[in-house]
């Protein structure tokens, strides 16, 4: 049976690696220095790298079901999200945090119905969005909006993160909330001003904008029509 697996990594090594060797001996020499931390959903339709034009050594990557942030909260679990968070703030001392949802996710559909008893793990990671949920049927244009709001209640939760917040307060790190419309190609910027989403082409930054204090009136921007 051919491997098709094997032979694309062939064909790496062999075709696409040599244009890149310096690059990655740099960055093994001199150790990697990326300034974005990206938060990304699992998603095979979501390719950072593309979206943003990052090469090597560009992003710190963390993606999981649903792009969400757990709880900080040291005392309970494994979380790998939580870890990569303050590894990427502390030790690698980024100055960007991108959480970054997407259009038809499979993750924000899942919270609106049964998720199989053989996945109790993935049942109580769902728990992490569940406060972004609509009480509606979920169409598209509330499927939209509920991965929308998702975005904006992981941010909230990172605020939660003391590290975070103290950097983002001090102008140290700024937070992007993006929503990324597969079918469009177009990244769709959390604007923390007015609590909604602009598509890249009309925003004027790429993140939240200057922090105020929402999250000290916790719930209001989520209960606002986006
Ligand atoms: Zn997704």
């Amino acid at each position: 049976m051919p491997d098709e697996l094997l032979d694309r990594l062939r064909r790496f090594h062999d075709d696409a690696f040599p244009q890149y060797r310096q690059q990655f001996q740099d960055l093994v020499d001199e150790g990697q220095h990326p300034t974005t931390l990206f938060i990304g959903c699992s998603d095979s339709r979501l390719v950072p790298y593309l979206l943003t034009g990052a090469g090597p050594g560009e992003l710190f990557l963390v993606r999981n079901v649903g792009a969400f942030i757990p709880p900080y909260d040291g005392s309970h679990g494994h979380h790998g999200t939580t870890a990569a968070i303050e590894f990427a703030v502390l030790n690698l001392k980024v100055q960007r945090i991108i959480v970054c949802g997407h259009s038809h996710c499979g993750a924000i559909k899942a919270m609106y119905g049964e998720v199989s008893p053989e996945a109790p793990n993935l049942e109580r990671w769902l728990d992490l969005g569940r406060e972004a949920l609509l009480p509606v049927q979920p169409g598209p244009e509330a499927l939209r909006r509920t991965e929308q709001r998702a975005v904006i209640l992981q941010l909230e939760r990172l605020m939660e993160y003391p590290m975070v917040r103290s950097r983002v307060q001090a102008g140290q790190i700024s937070l992007h909330g993006w929503h990324y419309v597969i079918e469009e190609g177009e990244v769709h910027v959390f604007d923390v001003k007015t609590g909604g989403f602009v598509p890249a082409s009309l925003a004027d930054n790429s993140g939240t904008g200057p922090y105020h204090p929402y999250v000290e009136h916790d719930g209001q921007v989520l209960l606002d029509e986006l």
